[in-house]
């Protein structure tokens, strides 16, 4: 099978061929003109990662929600999963950007982290 993608490590977009065998495991990459493509395909192939951002109730604060992200990329398959969990919970202000609101959010390794401050 072969998929195609662009690579987004850079500003520069190359377009990514890759060859898969039956078994979703990655035989070749094409495209790339450094190693972070070569390495953005297969990730991508493989287990493939976002960020989150999203907002979270706040008990007491100025504004009702406030806006969060992963303190790190989690994989695709548990992203409804943690917005889930970030939708099932409500913080207490005051906030300090960078506070860690939810720890280590559906086993990713991640913490859910306010980007603002209130
Ligand atoms: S393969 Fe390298 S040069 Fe091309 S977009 Fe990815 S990081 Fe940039």
């Amino acid at each position: 099978m072969i998929r195609e993608m662009i690579c987004v490590s850079c500003p520069i977009g190359c377009a990514l061929r890759v060859e898969l065998d039956d078994g979703g495991k990655v035989l070749s990459v094409s495209g790339n003109t450094c190693k972070r493509g070569e390495k953005y395909a297969i990730d991508e192939c493989t287990n493939p990662v976002r960020m989150l951002t999203s907002t979270i109730r706040v008990n007491g604060g100025s504004l009702p929600v406030m806006p969060v992200k992963t303190s790190k990329p989690i994989p695709k398959g548990k992203m409804f999963d943690c917005m889930k969990a970030i939708n099932n919970e409500v913080v207490d202000a005051p906030i300090k950007m960078g506070d860690v609101l939810i720890s280590n959010v559906c086993d990713t390794g991640a913490d859910i982290v306010a980007t603002n401050e209130m």
